[in-house]
């Protein structure tokens, strides 16, 4: 299953669509199985997870970077995005808190470029939907 991952480093899979890539395979294994091998794999450090926002979990390679995630509300399209400066930035606000930074989550919701039909670099509006 791993090499589903290395083939697609920047894919982001749900269980679900891991399930429906590996039916294909001659060897087909159960969903309760697909489940058992990405919490492995999980646990092994070897792929992360993330939580969109509509209880989705989504699982990608690990390569040893923390990012964050762009959705697209209408085609439902996985962008990752990377800013070393808004992680320092969290590690602040929890150390105000008094609060030891360990991890965050972060997605943005929004529509990417080729359902809003505008340019990269146009301002998005987000919040709205519909
Ligand atoms: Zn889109
Ligand atoms: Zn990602």
């Amino acid at each position: 299953m791993l090499r589903l991952f290395h083939e697609l480093p920047n894919e982001h899979f749900t269980a679900d669509q891991v399930y429906r890539k590996l039916s294909r395979e001659p060897e087909p294994c159960s969903l309760a199985s697909v489940y058992r091998a990405l919490s492995q794999l999980h646990e092994a450090d070897l792929i992360s997870s993330a939580t969109l926002g509509d209880a989705r979990i989504i699982y990608e390679l690990n390569r040893g970077q923390r990012h964050y995630h762009l959705v697209c509300n209408r085609c439902g399209r996985i962008q990752d995005a990377y800013d070393p400066g808004l992680e320092q930035q969290q590690a602040k606000i929890a150390a105000d808190q008094h609060f030891h930074y360990v991890t965050s989550s972060l997605v943005i919701f929004g529509r990417c470029e080729a359902c809003e039909g505008l340019p990269a670099a146009t301002p998005k509006r987000f919040g709205a939907s519909g």
